[in-house]
């Protein structure tokens, strides 16, 4: 017996061939073509699902499973894809049985977020932890929560929007409408904006003259000593703290694993998190947590996408 695990991104589309106890065993890359719309990215989800499992020699009716994890908002209670930014012309799209009927494997949908939180849980840095949050911190934000040891989806699939929890009224205007949320602060996005911003009114800054400013080119300067960068990440950090600190107080877990790219910033983004994280949140919440990296890097959506397969093969056999 077999599980498929899929990652569908808006620029790359991996799909896995698992055993029964998980373990990968086949994985299949391609670009998603997401600006080709919604069919032909649903073909190549198809195709690249038989490539795997005959690049795997496994044969579709051996496959309990599929799973699949791709950007939010979706609905996995109703297998509904609702309307991912990075995925144009998915507008509540039923992929769950789109495809089953194509591939002949029973197919279950969640949010890539919510995925890589129960790969990290499962198989990674948070096993054991039966109150955990998963936190991803590039050109998003995003967070999974995982309570008494199971995914926390909300009633729509939309819990863990931790990136839009709204911190400063009238601040930056975010890619969702809202103004001001963490997301618009403190993700790589956020954090070019505010380089994009200040850098012209900033003469002796090594990020003035830049045309189109990077995070990455923040973190840099920062590290060189720029004071201007040095700042904005000391400002992201102290946001991403606050909106870290309301996530202890509201659900107390004993692991918080950070990730994604602008957590490779260090310390400049960290000790302003911490700082914020602690005067944000009561010291009672704070008792035996723990911070650390995930230990999947870029595999815990493909692994949580294989382990939610095998989660919901358990469950269709008990019911
Ligand atoms: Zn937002």
């Amino acid at each position: 017996m077999a599980f498929v695990g899929i990652d569908l991104g808006g620029t790359q589309l991996r799909v896995t061939v698992a055993d029964e106890r998980g373990r990968l065993k086949t994985v299949v890359r391609r670009p998603t073509e997401a600006h080709r719309g919604r069919q032909h990215v649903i073909d190549r989800i198809v195709a690249a699902v038989g490539e795997a499992l005959e690049a795997d020699g496994t044969a579709a009716r051996q496959v309990r499973a599929l799973g699949i994890g791709l950007p939010g908002p979706v609905d996995p209670s109703a297998g509904l894809v609702i309307s991912p930014a990075n995925l144009p012309g998915f507008r509540n799209v039923p992929l769950n049985r789109i495809l089953t009927r194509a591939t002949g494997i029973p197919s279950y949908l969640h949010h890539d977020a919510h995925l890589a939180a129960l790969g990290e849980h499962r198989r990674g840095a948070a096993r054991g932890a039966s109150e955990m949050i998963y936190v991803t911190v590039s050109t998003g934000i995003g967070a999974g929560i995982l309570l008494g040891g199971e995914l926390y989806a909300g009633a729509h699939g939309i819990a863990g929007e931790v990136g839009h929890i709204v911190l400063q009224r009238n601040g930056p205007l975010c890619t969702c409408g809202q103004r001001g949320d963490l997301e618009a602060i403190a993700s790589g996005t956020g954090i070019a904006r505010a380089a994009r911003e200040l850098a012209p009114g900033t003469p002796g800054s090594a990020l003035h003259g830049l045309e189109h400013p990077h995070a990455q080119d923040v973190v840099r300067a920062a590290r060189a000593g720029d004071e201007l960068a040095t700042s904005i990440l000391e400002n992201a950090g102290r946001y991403l703290g606050v909106a870290m600190g309301t996530l202890v107080n509201l659900f107390n877990p004993q692991l918080i694993v950070l990730g994604g790219s602008v957590i490779k910033a260090g310390n400049l983004l960290l000790r302003p998190m911490r700082r914020s994280m602690n005067a944000s949140s009561w010291k009672a919440a704070r008792r035996g947590l723990r911070i650390v990296r995930p230990a999947l890097g870029d595999d815990a959506g493909l692994i949580g996408a294989v382990e939610y397969a095998r989660l919901r093969a358990r469950h269709a056999r008990l019911s």
